[in-house]
């Protein structure tokens, strides 16, 4: 994770040849972090003195994270979360572990299936439901997703839960079949309570080609979050500070394995320091 490590080592040793500068560069791009990032910190340490490198490099980067609220939406009444994502990023199983973060915290918690295109999307969530003791809506398989989500919310709504987590198909025939399925899901939602959070999960190791699919996911549906995922798998620590640079949106919460534990609130303090350990 300690991105920065080489870059600052190197620098306490003396002058740096471009060969050096050479390695350091491409050692940043291999870390996730994006071209044009890395070439914005390398500008920004040849303009200063080595001696405040550390402090420059590290304001410098902070100010790369989103300032918007990190905490998921936690209102009196009912709170809908739509947890979106393209197959495979670990969609299903991130809403299961947020079901089961929130539940530990004594709020009463209803998932709904929404992805009916893939059998297994359901069963593999009411496998975790039965695991969690967590009440589940569920649809026929290639029913209408928009049906599970009307089903949910009514349910949700009539029987006073605090969250409903709605979790949704990453693949359709075409990108625009699945950006207006999306659609028509938070659009029927909407009609009965407000959509208050859209998490879209990305795969850590999936580095720059996650922030496109975040681009043409917040074009779609207006995405509040993420849920960077497989961390645990990457030790390339630059995706999460090229996302929330590229987009401006937090990151919410981390998966850091595949047990139902493995969830962490984001935290950027901690995040930081790591990467200039
Ligand atoms: P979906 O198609 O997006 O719903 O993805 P799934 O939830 O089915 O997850 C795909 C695979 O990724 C499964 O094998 C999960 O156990 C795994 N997975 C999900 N989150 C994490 C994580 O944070 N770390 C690791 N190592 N594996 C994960």
């Amino acid at each position: 994770m300690s991105l920065f490590k080489r870059l600052f080592t190197t620098l306490r040793a003396g002058s740096i040849s471009s060969d050096e500068w050479d390695q350091i560069r491409n050692m940043l791009i291999a870390s996730d972090l994006g071209v044009k990032l890395v070439d914005e910190v390398i500008e920004k340490v040849k303009s200063i003195k080595p001696d405040d490198a550390v402090l420059a490099i590290t304001t410098h980067v902070k100010g790369w994270l989103s300032s918007k609220n990190r905490k998921l939406l936690n209102s009196e009444s009912l709170n809908t979360v739509l947890i979106v994502g393209i197959n495979g990023t670990g969609k299903t199983t991130s809403t299961a572990k947020l079901a089961n973060k929130l539940t530990m915290s004594g709020n009463k918690v209803l998932l709904a299936a929404a992805d009916t295109f893939r059998a297994a999307a359901t069963e593999q969530l009411q496998t975790w439901a039965q695991r969690i003791s967590t009440e589940i809506v569920t649809g026929e398989i290639n029913s209408d997703p928009a049906s599970v989500a009307f089903s949910a919310v009514t349910k949700a709504k009539t029987e006073n839960f605090k969250y409903l987590l709605v979790d949704t198909a990453g693949r359709l025939h075409t990108k625009q079949d699945l950006m207006d399925e999306l659609s028509k899901v938070v659009r029927v939602i909407s009609k009965q309570s407000p959509v208050d959070e859209i998490l879209l999960v990305i795969d850590a190791t999936t580095g720059q080609n996650g922030i496109n699919q975040a681009k043409i996911f917040m074009e779609a549906v207006g995405v509040t979050g993420f849920i960077i995922t497989k961390l645990d798998g990457s030790a390339k620590g630059g995706i999460a500070l090229a996302i929330e640079k590229q987009t401006g949106l937090p990151i919410k919460f981390v998966g850091t394995g595949e047990q139902i534990s493995d969830l962490d609130e984001f935290d950027p303090e901690a995040y930081i320091a790591g990467l200039f350990d």
